[in-house]
This record gives C-alpha cells, structure tokens and sequence, in this order.
C-alpha cells in the first residue's frame, strides 16, 4: 500500500485554469519535466524560488511513494538575448566579451548553479541533460515537422508556422492568447525579417560566419532554436505525452506555447497533461534586475556582503521563507521578511529539538492523528506550504505545552508526531537543522561554548560592554544566544 493511494492530490493546472483531480499516465509512476537555467551568468534567486517549488513538488509526490523521472534540463545553446529570436547567443555573447570558449561559460555556471543549489538542499533531478548534448535529435524533429508541412525553410534557417498549425490545431492556449490578437498587434515585419509572419519562431538559425556555436544539419551550419530542445528532451526521456511539466510563469508564452505547437505537430496530440507554473519574486516590491540595482545574488545572501539586507541569512532561512508562500503567488523579498521567516523558522528547529525531550503520559489532549492529516490535505491541496507551516506552528504550540506540562501527549501519539514533523520538515520543505554538532566535529561547540563563558564572567563583573559586544558579534556570524533558566544555549541560522 502506498500513501499516495489515500492521498487525494489536486494541481492547479496552467492549461484548464483550474484545480484537477491529480491521476499520473501510469499509475505509481510521474514524469515531471522542469525547463532549467540558461548557464551564462550566477543563478538568479527568482530562478532559485521556481526550481525550488519543483523541489518540493518532486518531494512531495517521493514521499507518497511515487516512482518519478524528474527531467531538469540545462540551456547550454540557441537561448537569444532577445526572446523574439533576435540578438545574440546569450552564452556565446558571454564567450566573446570574457574571451572564453563557450564551453567553459558552459562549465563555470552550470557548477555555480549546482553549488547553490546544493547549499539550499536540492535533491537532484533524475536526469539534467543539455541542449548541446541533444542537437541531432533537435533536427529529427525539425525534419518531422517539416514533413508534415508545418514549418519552412529559407535561407538556411527553418521556422514554424504558427498561422497554418492555428488551422488545425490550437496556438495561444496555455498563456490564453489569440492568434488573431497577436497578428492584428504585430501587422508589421521588421524589414530585415526572413519570416512569413512576426509570430513564427525558429527552429533552426543559420549560423552567420563570426557564431561560434555552431553544429551541420541538412539547412547548413546553424544552431537549434531554443524551444526546440525542450520538446527533444522532454520526448526522449518522458516519451511523446507525460505528466508535468513546470517552469517559472514568465515561460508560458513564449517558450512553452512553442513546445506545444512542435510537440502537436510532430506527434498529433497534446504532449503534457499538467502545466505548472512557479510564479516569480519581487526585492522590496520591485521586480528584480540587475539593471537597476534591485537585485541580489543566492552567496550575497548567505555571506551577507550586500547593500540590500541587514545581515546574513542561512539557505535553510531563505528556504524557509520561500516555502511560507504559495508556489503560484509572487513573493516579495525583504530584510523584515526574512528577519520574520528566521525567527520562525528557530522556533520550529528548537520545537524539533524539544520533541526529543517530551514527556509521555496516558492521554494525549490532541488529536495527532487529525493532526497529521491536516497537514497532507495542505500538501495535497496543490502544495499549498504556508497552510502547511500553519499546521506545523500549531504542533510547536502543542508541543511548548507538552513541555511546560500543560498538555499531555502518550508515547505511542509522540511518535506519530516525531515521525510527521520529520516528514514535513526535512523530507518534503527540504530544511535542514544545522546544528553546531553537526558541524566541525563539535568544535563550533567548544568555541562558541568558551564564548558563551568568557560572557558570563564579563556579566557577572557588570562589564556589559564586553557582554553584549559578544553576543552582537556572533549574531553578525548567524550565531544566535539565548538565555533561559537552564543557561545559556546557541542555535545557528
Ligand atoms: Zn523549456
């Protein structure tokens, strides 16, 4: 028996506007395709949100006991500076101006990306393949549609027409635009446009002589449009339908309209059953670009080396405050923001740490069965994490209760709890607990041990500069004191 048998899981579906009944193609089995970073600059924190909800997601349907092929894919070619198709290879662009082979942007971001990722506990997907390490079965495809008549070539490139697939076949349906809209819009081609129609997209780009990404295809030497890996990819691993596929909200037009259209006129019918998207995050109330300067990298977060937050917040912090909002919701982030999710997120590593502690009895007075089951239904009520979180301050209450002997809990409901906090904490939000144990073998622990001393004497000499300059320090270093009646203890953010 499986949990995901009692589970009844319901997704906001992008294409239909509406929450759906959750039922995979196979069932105990989910192929989940996420479209993945374009590797020619540091990953984006907004990037980092929208791979995170995937990260959730992909722990959530785990944890129900799902079998999934996670497919995350890496744009290492054919993404332009301007989505329209014009402009540079935003990698190549990179190339040039840092005077790199292409490959070694390729290299340099791809590891910085997996880095950061890996310091907010990811789990990796099943398989991350890449737009380069896919070009012959890009031009498969463009030979498939081709065939069918769907697309056309000139002068050594090859563009889908969207006017003739909008015959059969219907464009704009995922971001819920009208062909006729966007024609009457766009009346007029740029001059230097080779294409029929403003809205057809490149397949295949020839390759003028200075590019220097560049593969042979039966059009000449070219390069992959950058829809077109998407469709390759997600086909090869996850065969011509599959269940999910995701991506930040600022993909539903035009990129993953284009994946459908080259899905349905290669193989004739809808290549996705759920379409889910990750919406985006704001810096104090402002989208984020590097333009403007209201913008912040993933490391200046964790180091604190910024001009745009007070101090230095952990991954796991961040992480927390990320999974306090909706996945479809904008979020905002700010110092207060994150100051409040830090907060919070202390008083759920030290409830963890306490339920180690608790006192058992005869009778429990709550019911942590009911409990639990709140708990799923949030999950299963297209992830929704910050009832989740609710749910979960509701056990810390319960559980401080427990602790001060005003609540009573038995051994038998104490596991129950231990076991479902374990599972929404660290399994399915993906928080980890740094304790200073876990870290430098307990050395940490003896310094900070000596620290918390070398404070007491200052106090107990009224010498309270010393004191607090202390504990105002290690806070600076994510290290915060607190003084109870047991002494002095220390948790790190
Ligand atoms: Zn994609």
């Amino acid at each position: 028996m499986h949990l995901y048998q009692n589970q009844h899981l319901k997704v906001y579906n992008s294409l239909s506007g509406k929450k759906e009944d959750f039922k995979p193609l196979n069932e105990g089995h989910i192929g989940m395709y996420v479209c993945g970073p374009t590797v020619y600059s540091n990953v984006h924190l907004g990037n980092c949100r929208t791979f995170m909800s995937f990260d959730m997601i992909f722990r959530y349907f785990k944890h129900l006991g799902y079998k999934v092929r996670y497919v995350r894919n890496i744009t290492d070619a054919g993404h332009l500076e301007n989505d329209a198709e014009t402009g540079e290879d935003k990698i190549a662009k990179k190339a040039r101006l840092e005077q790199l082979e292409p490959m070694e942007v390729v290299q340099r971001y791809t590891l910085d990306f997996h880095t950061i990722l890996e310091k907010f506990n990811f789990l990796p997907p099943s398989i991350e393949p890449t737009a380069t390490g896919h070009i012959i079965e890009q031009i498969e495809i463009i030979k498939t549609i081709l065939n069918k008549g769907l697309a056309y070539e000139i002068n050594g490139s090859v563009y889908f027409d969207v006017e003739k697939f909008n015959k059969t076949n219907e464009y704009g349906k995922l971001s819920g635009r009208k062909l006729e809209d966007m024609i009457s819009n766009t009346r007029e081609l740029a001059a230097q446009d080779e294409k029929r129609n403003p809205q057809d997209f490149a397949l295949w780009k020839k390759a003028e002589p200075q590019h220097i990404m560049r593969w042979p295809s039966p059009w000449g030497d070219g390069f992959p449009g950058w829809h077109l890996e998407c469709t390759a990819m997600s086909t090869k691993y996850l065969g011509e339908t599959f269940d999910i596929h995701g991506g930040g909200m600022d993909l539903k037009f035009p990129h993953h309209e284009c994946e459908i259209a080259q899905a349905e006129a290669c193989n004739g019918h809808a290549p996705v059953n759920y379409w889910l998207h990750a919406n985006m995050l704001t810096l104090n109330g402002k989208k984020m670009a590097k333009s403007t300067g209201n913008n912040i990298l993933p490391h200046e977060i964790f180091s604190g080396e910024n001009e745009i937050l007070s101090k230095a917040y952990s991954p796991s912090a961040v992480r927390f405050f990320m999974m306090q909002a909706h996945y479809n919701s904008i979020l905002d982030l700010s110092d207060e923001a994150l100051l409040a999710s830090e907060k919070g997120f202390h008083k759920l590593m030290e409830a963890w740490e306490n339920l180690a502690k608790l006192p058992t009895a005869t009778v429990s007075s709550f019911d942590v069965a009911a409990w639990k089951q709140k708990c799923y239904d949030a999950m299963n009520d297209d992830f929704n994490t910050p009832i989740l979180i609710a749910h979960l301050f509701e056990a810390v209450k319960h559980i401080n209760l427990i602790k001060e002997s005003k609540e009573s809990i038995t051994e038998k409901d104490l596991e129950v709890l231990k076991g479902a906090m374990n599972d929404f904490i660290f399994d399915i939000l993906g928080l980890e607990n740094k304790t200073a144990t876990a870290l430098d073998n307990g050395k940490l622990s003896d310094v900070i041990g000596l620290l918390i001393q070398l404070r007491n004497d200052a106090r107990a000499n009224k010498d309270f500069a010393t004191s607090d300059k202390i504990r105002e320090q290690l806070e600076t270093m994510g290290i915060q004191l607190k003084d109870g009646k047991d002494g002095t203890t220390f948790s790190l953010s």
